[in-house]
């Protein structure tokens, strides 16, 4: 339970852990299966790859199958637990409640956890979550932010996420949020509304962790095909994607030294391309700004 209680970045960390300190007659090795049964995505935000001009239909494996597939996996690996890795796991009502009452009828019992958006979900559906198996869902919120969330075409209602955090630590879901700080025209008046909201459901214990995501525009996106519309300017760094691999392959160095080595971590911070405010902010006020919320939202985290 710890996998799914944890920050879903952390799980594998926490195994590792109980791994190295547990005496061997204490370790209880736990198999959790992973599966993928819908790809792509029915909404459009802005920033998300899945703005894409050539954005691909959603394809998603009809209920019944799912349920097959989940009987038959859990038979043959002998396991109650699974990690869905889906976009979002209620992408429809109706998949919800056929998957749902499926796995009531047949009797199956396993664990699961996996991506969800707010949108479809009531107090009906969180309850028949659970008794599905369902201990774990990540929301995208992104931001708190009226004005961004329009700009982003979040099509997120507050008010309903409010509740449906509030219906999961009730019925026993822990869940999390995604938090996106540095989008554009993110004022901080915007952080703050971000920012408070994540620090109410912390303090009800309505959420478990977040996770934490500086913006960086993906070129495909509709913020990064179609900047003018979103009043950005896209500034495209000389490095280049040869930097970038350089970094990345010493940060993978670095993170996989053996332990007794010097390990330094070189900065985070490396984008191809990073965008200024046509009415706005210079590309070095949004990255100065985008770092301090960034550990102002860290020390939620932290704490
Ligand atoms: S952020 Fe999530 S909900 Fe929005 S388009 Fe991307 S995958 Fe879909």
């Amino acid at each position: 339970m710890h996998y799914y209680k944890w920050n879903i970045t952390k799980g594998p960390t926490v195994s590792e852990v109980n791994r190295r300190t547990l005496p061997p007659q204490e370790r209880k090795e736990t198999l959790i299966l992973p599966y993928v049964f819908n790809y792509n995505c029915s909404y459009r935000c802005a920033f998300c790859v899945q703005s894409r001009e050539d954005k691909p239909p959603v394809v998603a494996k009809d209920a019944r199958s799912v349920v097959d597939d989940i009987e038959a996996l859990n038979s043959k690996h002998n396991t109650e637990y699974m990690r869905f890795y889906n976009n979002a796991f209620n992408l429809s009502t109706s998949f919800v409640r056929e998957f749902c009452n499926l796995v009531l009828e047949r009797g199956l019992k396993f664990y699961w956890s996996d991506c969800a958006r707010f949108n479809n979900l009531t107090e009906e559906m969180v309850d028949l979550l659970y008794r599905s198996g369902c201990r774990k869902l990540v929301f995208g919120l992104d931001t708190a932010s009226k004005k961004i969330s329009k700009l982003i075409d979040k099509r997120l209602n507050l008010e309903q996420a409010r509740q449906v955090l509030g219906w999961c630590h009730a019925r026993g879901i822990w869940a999390e949020l995604e938090i996106i700080v540095g989008l554009p025209y993110e004022q901080e008046e915007d952080f703050e509304d971000t920012y408070c909201f994540v620090q109410e459901n912390m303090q009800k214990g309505y959420i478990t962790g977040f996770h934490l995501n500086r913006y960086f525009v993906i070129p495909c996106s509709l913020l990064g095909s179609k900047p003018e519309q979103y009043g950005i300017r896209l500034h495209c760094s000389p490095d280049g994607y040869e930097k970038l691999l350089k970094r990345s392959a010493e940060i993978l160095i670095a993170l996989t030294a053996p332990q007794g080595d010097t390990i330094s971590i070189p900065p985070r911070q490396y984008q191809i391309l990073r965008y200024s405010e046509l009415t706005g902010r210079t590309v070095e006020q949004i990255v100065e700004e985008t770092e301090d919320k960034f550990k102002r939202m860290r020390s939620l985290m932290q704490r």
